[in-house]
C-alpha cells in the first residue's frame, strides 16, 4: 500500500470524494496528506481529517497568497496544530515564477511559518519554484525538517536539501518526456524520497491533460521502481517508512 505525500483533495476539485478515496485504495494507495495553501483550503483539510481515517493534513499559507492572507489567518494554523492528525505545516514557500516583485513579502510569510514549525517542533511542506537560493537561506536559519515537494532542482540542489535534512517529494513530473529529474533521482538514496501526486494538478503519462487524483501515485511508483531496480513492494514499503520517520504523529495515530 502506499501513501500519497502530497495532494489537494479540495470540494472545488472534486465533486465525490468518496469515490476519489475508494478508487484509490482499491488502486492500493491508502493514505493520503491533504495540504492546506490559504484560509479556507486549511479549513477543509480539518473537515476531510475528521471525516477520513486515512487522511492526514497539513496547514499553511502557500506563496500565491502572500497578498491576500491576514494575521488571523496564520493565528488558525497556530491554534490547530495541536491536532493530532495534523501533521505539518504547508504549502508554504517562494514562488517567483509570476512575480518576483513581492519577493520580501514571500520571505517574511515563509518564515513566520518556519517560526512556528521551529517553536511547535512540526515539519514543514515547502514549495520552491525559480527561488532555490532563497529558499535555502530561509531553511537554513530554523531548525526545520521536512519535504521539498515537487522537487525539480539539480543534483547539487538536490544534496543541500538532504545535507539540510530534508526529504524530496517525486510526482508525476518524472513520468514527462525529457524531465531532468528522472537522471536526479536516480542518482538519490531511497530512504530519501517521498511520492506524491500534488492533485489535482501533475497528472502523470499515460493520463497527461486529465485530472489528477491520488490513485495514479501507482503510476509514479511504477516508473520510479524501473528506475531504481527494485519491486513496487520494496518501493511502498521504504518511502511509507520515509513518511512514518518525517511526521511522527502518523505513528501516533
Ligand atoms: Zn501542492
Amino acid at each position: 500500500m502506499f501513501t500519497d505525500s502530497h495532494c489537494h483533495l479540495y470540494k472545488e476539485y472534486y465533486e465525490n470524494l468518496d469515490s476519489i478515496i475508494e478508487d484509490s485504495i482499491k488502486q492500493k494507495v491508502n493514505r493520503f496528506i491533504n495540504n492546506g495553501c490559504d484560509k479556507l483550503s486549511n479549513i477543509e483539510v480539518l473537515e476531510g481529517i475528521k471525516l477520513y481515517d486515512n487522511m492526514y493534513g497539513t496547514l499553511g499559507i502557500h506563496p500565491e497568497n502572500v497578498d491576500s492572507y491576514t494575521r488571523e489567518d496564520l493565528k488558525f494554523i497556530e491554534d490547530n496544530l495541536a491536532n493530532p492528525k495534523i501533521i505539518a505545516i504547508g504549502e508554504i514557500g517562494l514562488d517567483y515564477h509570476y512575480s518576483k516583485e513581492n519577493k520580501d513579502k514571500q520571505i517574511n510569510l515563509l518564515e513566520l511559518q518556519l517560526q512556528m514549525a521551529e517553536k511547535y517542533h512540526i515539519p514543514v511542506v515547502i514549495h520552491s519554484r525559480e527561488a532555490t537560493l532563497d529558499t535555502i537561506n530561509s531553511l537554513k536559519k530554523y531548525k526545520v525538517k521536512g519535504v521539498i515537494h515537487s522537487f525539480s532542482g539539480s543534483l547539487e540542489t538536490a544534496r543541500e536539501y538532504l545535507k539540510m535534512g530534508y526529504l524530496l517529494g517525486v510526482n508525476g513530473v518524472i513520468t514527462f518526456k525529457n524531465a531532468n529529474i528522472k537522471e536526479v533521482i536516480k542518482e538519490i538514496p531511497l530512504d530519501k524520497i517521498v511520492l506524491e501526486t500534488d492533485s489535482p494538478y501533475l497528472t502523470p503519462e499515460p493520463f497527461r491533460g486529465k485530472q489528477n487524483n491520488p490513485s495514479h501515485i501507482i503510476d509514479i511508483a511504477k516508473f520510479v521502481a524501473d528506475l531504481k531496480g527494485i519491486s513496487l513492494e520494496e518501493l511502498a514499503h521504504i518511502t511509507n517508512q520515509n513518511i512514518e520517520n518525517l511526521f511522527k504523529k502518523i505513528q501516533d495515530n
